[in-house]
């Protein structure tokens, strides 16, 4: 059987995406290989396929618990008998887990990297013939990375004492030059075939809002309101911030959820569950959410915050989408997301390291945050920022992201801001914004009046300036710490920290933009769902159902089972028999056994009960 047979026998799909080709083909003329590929890009496949046709087994280096289980579910799904090595096994099941594939049952063995030292795995791993070691997230084995894993470090001694030594092929998603060197010289990859695919992820849309505290609320209450059906995460800098906005959330009846490491493991274990089994569609998180979860109908990723670096950024916000739909990026800032952020790095510890190295690693947070904001600021292309970043050179603006949908303009309104300033101390902090405004433009208003606003100095001081514009002029200055306003029932505006706009150092420049006429067409590119008809929907929504039903027999994510993209599929080509079922992409032979009659009944079921409605149009 060749590469493709296996592809569509075993994962049911017809054709190698871009790079994956090349990749099985190098590893089996026997080349290492390292590959850069973007997160849903389909790594995965570029493994587990050789793996079948090689003669011995390969063994899966991966650094997460969860990682490692949800692979080897899919994969025993596919029908591929694969296993797992870790901490979350009992001595006697890692014995009888080994004893097993002594006995040639698997040909893909997932290993923490710890283990590899284990007498036990060692011995084993002797004995056994390994074609293939592979290093999935293989950008833990840099120092500079953000995931550095010192175990990692273990698995060129590891290769080393085996008598042959395997096919060795690294993956990751991290594509920064000194990563990529790292990988290949730390791991001595042997004259390896390196690809690095595009980092592009087309049907990711991404967008930036900047915004003050009680406007980003609003915002994601808006967002949801708006897209109620939709899975998302929203994540946020700190706890608090995850477990105020949960509280928001839960309050307005969204199905939502929370993570963070405060919450105790089995409550936090639940609440993940929750998420990726469908029984809440929103989790609110900290970063600490999301590593080794594979779920691929995320539709949209909120940050609530800026994170610390463009590479969280994309890791964190690449977890949309990876079932090829278009989804959303939207990142919330506010000058005080830098105050966090900066304060979080100072109090970032190191432990066993060389003073001058703690040096460098500082240097360098401060660096990648640095960029970090430079994302949130820019106004033109937010994808070719990204891609430069990623060391990709910039194609012309995508036209497919906010910033690219949008004309900026930037105004220095500095002076304006001193009498923004003086007002609010003519004030004394007692009055709201619209006192405020109304003040500033010398509006003729019997509340001014009333509070004796029209004799202040600042009275009519900014009459040459509308009125959106100096509330334009209020957020910036209270997103940039220099005013701030209270909360409660009846917020009022009081003065925040002014020394750098005191002593001249600042300037306070306001953003102005107006959203671009784009066709709607262009704007929401089409997702497959728009292709169904409302009897569509209701198949689609009869298909997930079965899902879930069967997500529930057998103790697995739904996604597992089958992704929305082939549920879509179904709905719009209606298979009721085996051939037509089969041709669906994503149902291989295992599932269909296993799955394709109960879907195919549904199928038909639903096409007696609606014998003459379409369940698709072309669009
Ligand atoms: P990565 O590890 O690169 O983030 P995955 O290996 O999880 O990506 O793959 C992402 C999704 O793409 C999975 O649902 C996978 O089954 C699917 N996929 C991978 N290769 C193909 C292919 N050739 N055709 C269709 N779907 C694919
Ligand atoms: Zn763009």
């Amino acid at each position: 059987m060749d590469a493709e047979n296996i592809l569509k026998k075993y994962f049911g799909y017809d054709s190698f995406r871009t790079g994956q080709e090349n990749i099985i083909k190098s590893i089996l003329s026997g080349r290492d290989v390292l590959a850069i590929m973007p997160t849903g890009a389909g790594k995965s496949i570029c493994y587990q396929v050789p793996a079948l046709l090689l003669s011995g087994i390969t063994l899966v280096v991966s650094p997460l618990i969860s990682l490692m289980q949800d692979q080897v579910k899919s994969l025993n799904e596919a029908g591929i008998h694969a296993a797992f090595i870790n901490s979350s096994l009992t001595e006697t099941q890692i014995a009888k887990a080994l004893d097993f594939a002594a006995k040639g049952v698997y040909k893909i063995i997932y290993v923490a990297p710890e283990r590899l030292e284990s007498d036990r795995f060692l011995r084993f791993a002797l004995s056994a013939a390994i074609s293939m070691v592979t290093v999935d997230e293989a950008h833990c084995i840099s120092q500079w990375g953000q995931d550095f894993r010192p175990s990692y470090l273990k698995i060129v001694d590891f290769i080393a004492h085996l008598p042959d030594r395997p096919i060795v092929s690294a993956f990751t998603a991290t594509a920064t030059a000194e990563v990529k060197t790292d990988i290949e010289c730390i791991l001595r990859l042997q004259r390896p075939d390196i690809t690095v695919t595009g980092f592009d992820r087309e049907n990711l849309y991404y967008q930036v809002e900047h915004l003050t505290g009680k406007q980003k609320d609003h915002f994601v209450v808006n967002y949801i309101e708006k897209h109620p059906n939709d899975s998302g995460i929203i994540y946020c800098a700190t706890r608090k911030n995850v477990d105020t906005l949960y509280e928001n959330l839960f309050k307005r009846g969204v199905p939502v959820t929370s993570y963070h490491a405060g919450i105790d493991n089995q409550t936090r274990k639940k609440n993940q569950d929750d998420f990726i089994y469908d029984r809440a569609s929103v989790v609110v998180a900290t970063n600490a959410f999301g590593m080794g979860i594979d779920k691929s109908n995320v539709r949209f990723v909120i940050h609530y915050n800026m994170p610390q670096s463009m590479e969280n950024y994309y890791q964190e916000a690449g977890r949309a989408g990876r079932d090829g739909e278009n989804s959303q990026c939207i990142l919330l800032f506010s000058a005080q997301d830098v105050m966090i952020n900066k304060f979080l790095l100072e109090k970032k510890e190191f432990e066993e390291m060389e003073e001058e190295d703690i040096e460098l690693i500082r240097q360098r947070d401060a660096n990648r945050l640095h960029v970090m904001e430079g994302y949130c600021k820019t106004t033109s292309c937010l994808r070719n920022y990204i891609l430069e970043y990623f060391g990709e050179r910039a194609k012309t603006p995508c036209d497919n992201c906010g910033n690219c949908h949008r004309n900026y303009l930037e105004a220095d309104m500095t002076d304006a801001a001193k009498w923004v300033i003086n007002c609010i101390a003519e004030t004394r902090g007692r009055y709201g914004q619209s006192i405020v405004t109304g003040t500033l433009l010398g509006a003729n208003r019997a509340r001014l009046r009333e509070v004796g606003a029209t004799a202040y100095r600042s009275y009519g001081a900014l009459e040459d300036v509308n009125e959106k514009d100096i509330r334009l002029l209020i957020d910036q200055m209270e997103r940039e710490g220099y005013i701030v306003q209270t909360s409660g029932e009846y917020p009022v505006l009081q003065m925040g920290d002014i020394s750098a706009l005191k002593n001249g150092e600042a300037r306070v420049v306001v953003r102005k933009f107006e959203e671009k006429e784009v066709p709607e067409a262009r704007k929401k590119k089409a997702r497959s769902t728009d292709s169904l008809t409302s009897a569509g929907y209701k198949l689609f929504e009869e298909l997930r159902q079965l899902r879930l039903t069967i997500a529930k027999e057998e103790g697995m994510p739904p996604y597992i089972i089958f992704n929305d993209k082939t549920l879509i599929e179904m709905c719009v080509t209606m298979p009721e028999n085996r051939q037509d079922m089969l041709a669906v992409s994503g149902v291989g032979e295992n599932k269909f056994r296993k799955y394709g009659q109960r879907f195919m009944d549904t199928i038909t079921a639903f096409s007696v009960a609606h014998p003459n409605s379409a369940t698709a149009s072309n669009i």
